[in-house]
């Protein structure tokens, strides 16, 4: 059994990715082969349903696990196991489908020889972490928190993931020190909505402090954060932290109050406005990316146009652009009147080419600016990583090795490449 070559492939946000990492430690540590090439004996998908294309993505490579890949065994875990039916699981021909929070429960599957089945009610949102997973790696991600209460009309995720639960900090930390005493260098801090974090009276602001203070870890990143979750106190703390990464993804979806409401949203245009303005105006040289949905059902050229206008006047890094499309199951699904298709396609492309855009104005005025990189990757003395205001920059170098994290001064924008010329080694 144990001689069997396994393949965990994630799907989606940095959280599945978490998990999906998680899945292999488990695997690796009960002496499981973990491999990344085909053939494969086990397929294990850690699904992503957040959108129909992302159950396209699943469903196509599940066909291809069995067609192409050999796999004589599927398992489905993470968020589309929650959001799959038994047509389509005979269908796909899925042998085992396991709820994320049961997915530390694969490994008895698998050592069971097939038989276990699993307990009922598991409530288990722990995310262990083997950190020799991480070996080689500058970048770990850990999971502070699961679940979301907000029910966005579009949204189905709160509906696969359940109600918002927390880590403890003491779990957190541990984790945290593991990784670090592993060689990472930077914690990504992942969860469903992190800015409701909540547990032992810390909110993700203490959390932060707690981690800054009594781990060695050089730099934490939030992953994505609601935009009425970011405090004043949030604000100054990274504006004035040496840990934490002056980078914030905070999603905005749409500029059109009314399609901001429709969408349940919980907050307006002006006020996402004026956080943006308060960070940007408060935190040196920081990086924030947005996330924006086209397409919204009843969609108007006005509304979109008030998107477009609201991006281009902000001082946006980075757009990540979704088309709008039908979830069954949420409240959106019976909303009218749908968008037209190529009027979504079109929209989009509007909004990508806005995108280079405020990439090159953010680029630009980060030329000549000092910054800290953590080397990810060197290729024939081309040494490459990310700064804190995630950007990714290249410099040439023979002296540098990976995971070393230097101070470099970018000095100009080419093809989509940021060259920098190195000042000095910290660690
Ligand atoms: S905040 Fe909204 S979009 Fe984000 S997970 Fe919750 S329901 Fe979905």
């Amino acid at each position: 059994m144990k001689n069997m070559r396994i393949k965990v492939k994630a799907f989606g946000c940095k959280l599945t990715q978490c998990e999906a990492g998680e899945i292999e430690s488990g695997l690796i540590s009960a002496g499981y082969d973990v491999v990344d090439l085909p053939p494969f004996d086990i397929v294990i998908i850690c699904g992503c349903t957040v959108t129909s294309r992302a159950d396209y993505k699943v469903r196509q490579y599940l066909r291809r696990a069995k067609r192409e890949f050999g796999a004589k065994k599927l398992i489905l875990t993470g968020c589309s196991a929650q959001n799959i039916d038994q047509i389509k699981i005979r269908e796909l021909s899925i042998d085992k489908v396991f709820p994320s929070n049961d997915k530390e429960e694969i490994v008895k599957y698998l050592n069971s020889d097939y038989s276990y089945d699993l307990c009922q009610n598991n409530t288990n949102i722990d995310c262990n972490i083997n950190a020799h997973n991480y070996d080689n790696r500058t970048r770990g991600f850990v999971k502070i928190q699961d679940g979301c209460n907000q029910f966005c009309s579009y949204c189905i995720v709160p509906y696969v993931r359940g109600r918002e639960v927390s880590l403890s900090p003491s779990n957190i930390i541990d984790k945290v020190n593991l990784l670090s005493d592993h060689g990472i260098k930077e914690v990504v801090l992942t969860g469903v909505h992190i800015g409701r974090y909540r547990h032992s009276n810390k909110d993700i602001l203490g959390l932060c402090k707690m981690i800054a203070e009594e781990t060695d870890i050089f730099r934490i990143r939030l992953s994505s954060i609601e935009p009425n979750e970011i405090s004043d106190e949030m604000i100054e703390y990274i504006a004035t932290s040496s840990k934490i990464a002056p980078h914030l993804h905070v999603p905005l979806q749409s500029g059109s109050d009314n399609i901001l409401h429709n969408m349940n949203r919980s907050y307006t245009r002006d006020q996402y406005y004026e956080k943006i303005y308060k960070i940007y105006s408060n935190v040196k040289n920081i990086g924030i990316g947005t996330d924006i949905i086209v397409g919204f059902p009843g969609e108007t050229e006005e509304d979109f146009s008030e998107t477009y206008n609201v991006l281009e006047s902000l001082p946006i890094s980075y757009l990540h652009i979704f088309r709008y499309s039908k979830r069954a199951g949420t409240k959106a699904f019976a909303m009218e009147p749908h968008v037209n298709e190529s009027i979504k396609r079109e929209r989009m492309e509007r909004l990508s080419s806005l995108d280079l855009v405020l990439r090159n104005k953010f680029i630009n005025t980060q030329i000549g600016i000092d910054q800290t990189v953590i080397i990810e990757r060197i290729v024939n003395s081309i040494c490459e990583g990310i700064t804190g205001n995630y950007l990714s920059v290249n410099f040439v170098s023979n002296s540098i090795i990976k995971n070393n994290i230097v101070i470099v001064k970018p000095i100009d924008y080419k093809n989509g490449v940021t060259n920098c010329y190195i000042e000095h080694i910290i660690l």
